[in-house]
């Protein structure tokens, strides 16, 4: 494993933190306030080839290599503030472009992929129920086998990018299999009779993120937009998680790395007592840890990128990458607001949001405590 970018990957990171400082967080603390997603901003990102990273180059995506589409996230998170948008990104990503890429047939990935990879659709993944959320197995969103298809009919909650979304891919239970395998993965189009997408739902952080409910009634999904095989959506489902746990937090790599360059700035400027605060022992050491925190989480998941650029099964890797970073950059996010002591609190200074919007990540993709139960079931 080679801690250096190529020449190729730093040119892309630094191609896309300029492009993101430029081009992306415009009005960030008024739609941080009215949770107002950036749609043209997102645009913007789509043209860039950062809605469609992952995706293979025959479908219009980047065809990148995972250590690549870590160089860009990363640089997307340094340059660009809006850790919501930053968030819409990764769930487009990780919960619908590399299910499909990976168990879509060749006529869906024609369909769903040129349109999801340039930005122009917003894709979403809707397994969480009111009753199944770490009990992800508990799914009870039902699909009847019909004639032409299947018909579903549940409740979805919790969906980042439901409301602004062009196609979910919905987990269901199919009726009359055994538990084990009767999970299934559907590709839903928003406009299809039988779904419906909830009102936008507040939320404390990552508030340009957009989040509803969705519920399915009577709804007919056609056979062929089944995804993998019928039984194999809990497979679907993990392999999404894999790549999203692992990948998720990449631009909190480069968030943090910028959170560390404003406090040094502002602990070399700042005085009290006579003396630059930065001197006080007990604020360095604020400095010295978010250090230690940005490069432990950059190795963590850039193991993870190594080892799927192997095409390596990397699940602990990706929990702990998952557990680790999103820890690493709570704690990075509220000493930030720290050291700038009361300034930091006050919400115009924004500094205190990047702590509201890192707070989630102890919650999605799985709690910090699902990540450990996984990693035990590895190691102990
Ligand atoms: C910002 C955000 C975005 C999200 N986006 C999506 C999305 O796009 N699609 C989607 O389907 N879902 C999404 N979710 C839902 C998310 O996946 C769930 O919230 C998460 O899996 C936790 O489920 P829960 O909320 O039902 O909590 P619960 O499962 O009820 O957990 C409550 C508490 O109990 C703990 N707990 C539960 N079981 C165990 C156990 N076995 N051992 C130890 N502790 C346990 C949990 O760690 C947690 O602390 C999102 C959530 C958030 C916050």
């Amino acid at each position: 494993m080679d801690f250096a970018w190529t020449a190729a990957q730093s040119s892309l990171n630094k191609k896309i933190a300029e492009f993101a400082q430029n081009e992306l967080g415009h009005d960030l603390a008024a739609r941080d306030r009215g949770q107002i997603f950036d749609s043209a901003g997102w645009l913007r990102c789509g043209a860039m080839g950062l809605t469609g990273l992952c995706a293979p180059a025959e479908y219009g995506g980047g065809g990148h290599d995972p250590l690549d589409m870590l160089a860009a996230l990363e640089g997307l998170g340094y340059g660009c503030r809006d850790n919501g948008l930053n968030f819409s990104i990764g769930a487009h990503l990780w919960g619908c472009v590399t299910p499909l890429y990976l168990f879509g047939t060749p006529k869906q990935k024609e369909y769903f992929l040129p349109r999801l990879s340039s930005g122009e659709w917003i894709g979403a993944l809707a397994a969480s129920e009111a009753d199944a959320g770490s009990d992800i197995n508990n799914i009870q969103t039902s699909a009847t086998p019909s004639a032409q298809g299947y018909i579903l009919n549940g409740h979805k909650i919790m969906i980042t990018n439901a409301p602004i979304g062009h196609v979910f891919i919905v987990l269901a239970r199919l009726e009359g299999k055994s538990e084990n395998k009767s999970v299934c993965a559907f590709l839903i189009e928003k406009d299809t009779p039988g779904l419906q997408v909830g009102p936008s739902l507040e939320k404390m952080g990552l508030r340009t993120a957009m989040m509803s409910e969705i519920h399915l009634q009577n709804c007919h999904v056609p056979r062929e937009n089944l995804l993998g095989a019928e039984g194999g959506g809990t497979i679907i489902f993990l392999q999404a998680m894999e790549w999203e746990r692992g990948l998720i937090l990449a631009p909190a790599l480069g968030t943090m790395q910028r959170q560390l360059q404003v406090c040094q700035a502002r602990v070399r400027q700042r005085r009290q007592f006579g003396q630059a605060i930065g001197q006080f022992q007990r604020v360095a050491d604020k400095i010295v840890d978010m250090h230690m925190r940005l490069e432990s989480s950059r190795f963590f998941i850039r193991k993870f990128a190594w080892l799927k650029s192997k095409k390596r099964m990397a699940q602990l890797e990706a929990s702990a990458a998952k557990l680790h970073t999103s820890e690493a950059w709570i704690h990075t996010s509220q000493a930030a607001l720290e050291i700038h002591g009361g300034m930091g609190y006050i919400t115009e200074n924004e500094i205190e949001r990047d702590l509201r919007d890192a707070l989630g990540s102890r919650i999605y993709s799985g709690t910090s405590e699902i990540q450990r139960q996984i990693i035990a079931q590895w190691l102990a």
